[in-house]
């Protein structure tokens, strides 16, 4: 649970913060990264902001994580090959700068990167 106040995806979901959004429903958002680590870099986002991390949202809404990942799938295949790497950081020491969870979706030449 985010303690400190609306997220940056949050701010983006409520139009606060302009974002290139890329698909938008009733329970996720995802976005164009603003720092892209490959040639396709989105975020998907689930809307609530109940959930930090990818192991809270397993264990409290397992439907919208299949959610988030069909939906990577679908907007990789429109944007890019279809093959992708799916990435959840989850926690500081991993890399995750956002505590709302979000799927980082790369596409591309992957070659040259490792993790988001
Ligand atoms: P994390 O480090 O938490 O796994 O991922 C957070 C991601 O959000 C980073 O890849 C970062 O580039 C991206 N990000 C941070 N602020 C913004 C923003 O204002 N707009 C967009 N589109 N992406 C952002």
């Amino acid at each position: 649970m985010n303690t400190t106040g609306p997220s940056i995806f949050t701010k983006i979901i409520d139009r606060e913060i302009p974002a290139d959004i890329v698909f938008e429903n009733e329970r996720l958002i995802a976005i164009r990264d603003i720092n892209p680590q490959a040639p396709l870099h989105l975020l998907v986002v689930p809307k609530t902001p109940a959930f930090a991390n990818v192991t809270e949202l397993a264990i409290g809404d397992p439907g919208l994580l299949a959610e988030v990942v069909a939906t990577a799938h679908n907007l990789a295949t429109l944007h890019a090959s279809g093959e992708y790497r799916l990435v959840f950081n989850s926690g500081e020491s991993a890399g995750q700068t956002v505590f709302h969870v979000h799927a980082h979706v790369l596409a591309g030449n992957l070659q040259d990167h490792t993790l988001a």
